[in-house]
């Protein structure tokens, strides 16, 4: 028997094992009535103890719909034992599948929209909707769907003969024959659901959509949150928002403006920075082709401009060159020519920089880094190597 269809709100009672089996580290129990509700449906399982042993996962076995519940420890058939649910776990699934049917409602109010899928696992829920995104759409649900929970509808559960369902305007045809439950959230939804709901509507909310997306062909996924969980995210929402608008010194809704000015300013900083580079980059080129007047230079360079500096270099005649740029406690080391020079760098690399500890490679230019300490000696290596 299934007692979390009586009342959802219990949550300990007492039961006896009708069937318990051990599958290596993995026990499992068969009662003869449980509170613990089953993986299905969209909602997930309750959790629990189970005398005194934890419950960790709760199946239906799909031929007979036999409630098996898997522990951590073994229980044996004919024990009387007794249950608790971790309410906490459950109360949110409540709000998450109530929360889901109030707002499938809403979406069939709002446009004709119906429900395909929905997925109540984590605290983000998502429901699959038949139909296009559209903006309006999708706040005009969110405001029907909120309506209904201020409203405080009060919300029933009862069986149907196949026969009396199908004369129920259900706004979900059932997927079960024989006996159907039907959820009732009164003047809204009608729904066949095996699933737990809240008492009343307003034990729901708030309901807020988080993101919509189009998702396979004409399809429509809607993430949600509500309840406690809706709370949750708007408190650390809130929070994040506050910090970054006290780094602003603003207020948390005017973030949004701060941010656009921020990226205005970052992008005309980058601007400048490309520019102050690229003059400094041509300002070295020019001292170093004036003071190395037979092109083979070896010489220290500002880590910012290393790659523009040899890049141009390499544009010049005749020229080789070794440019080392301290960063820290490495150096960046750069080792060019102008494509008729000729020399073979990679043995000029393995001659003079290979020893010293730089690591690297590369075809028409090497790149790579040496300890800074090293810097002064390797230049000096190379001098001599291309002597
Ligand atoms: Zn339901």
């Amino acid at each position: 028997m299934r007692l979390y269809w009586e009342d959802p709100y219990q949550t300990r009672f007492t039961a006896r094992v009708t069937q318990a089996w051990s599958e290596g580290a993995t026990h499992y129990a068969v009662l003869d009535q449980t509170l613990f509700y089953p993986t299905s449906g969209g909602q997930p399982h309750d959790t629990g103890v189970l005398g005194g042993v934890r419950v960790t996962k709760v199946l239906e076995r799909e031929k007979g719909g036999e409630i098996l519940h898997v522990l951590e420890a073994p229980l044996e058939a004919g024990q009387v034992v007794e249950g608790e649910i971790h309410w906490n776990r459950r109360y949110r699934h409540m709000q998450r599948h109530t929360a889901q049917h109030i707002l499938s409602q809403a979406f069939v109010r709002a446009a004709g929209w119906p429900t395909v899928s929905v997925s109540l696992a984590r605290p983000t829920c998502v429901i699959d909707l038949e139909a296009d995104p559209d903006e309006g759409v999708i706040r005009k649900a969110e405001a029907l769907a909120n309506w209904a929970v201020y409203a405080n509808l009060p919300i029933r559960a009862f069986f149907a003969s196949e026969a009396e369902a199908a004369q129920l305007p259900l706004r979900r045809a059932p997927k079960v024959t024989g006996r159907i439950r039907v959820v009732e959230i009164e003047g809204w939804d009608l729904a066949a659901c095996g699933g737990t709901h809240l008492r009343s509507s307003a034990e729901a909310g708030p309901i807020k959509i988080l993101k919509y997306e189009k998702h396979r062909r004409g399809t429509t996924r809607v993430y949600f949150t509500a309840g406690w969980e809706a709370l949750e995210d708007y408190a650390a929402k809130h929070t994040a928002l506050k910090t970054v608008a006290e780094h602003f010194s603003a207020q948390p809704l005017e973030v949004p403006a701060r941010v656009a000015k921020l990226e205005a300013l970052l992008q005309e900083v980058r601007g400048a920075l490309q520019e102050t580079q690229r003059l400094l980059a041509e300002r070295i080129v020019r001292e170093l082709l004036e003071t190395h007047p037979d092109r083979t230079i070896a010489a220290l360079v500002p880590a910012v401009v290393l790659d523009e500096v040899g890049a141009r270099l390499a544009e010049w005649p005749g020229v080789l060159a070794l440019l080392v740029a301290p960063e820290g406690e490495r150096a960046r080391v750069l080792l060019t020519q102008h494509p008729e020079r000729g020399a073979d760098l990679r043995a000029l690399w393995n001659a003079a920089l290979r020893p010293l500890g730089a690591k690297g490679g590369g075809r028409e230019v090497l790149l790579g880094a040496l300890p800074a300490a090293r810097a002064a000696a390797a230049l000096e290596a190379f001098r001599k190597a291309v002597r």
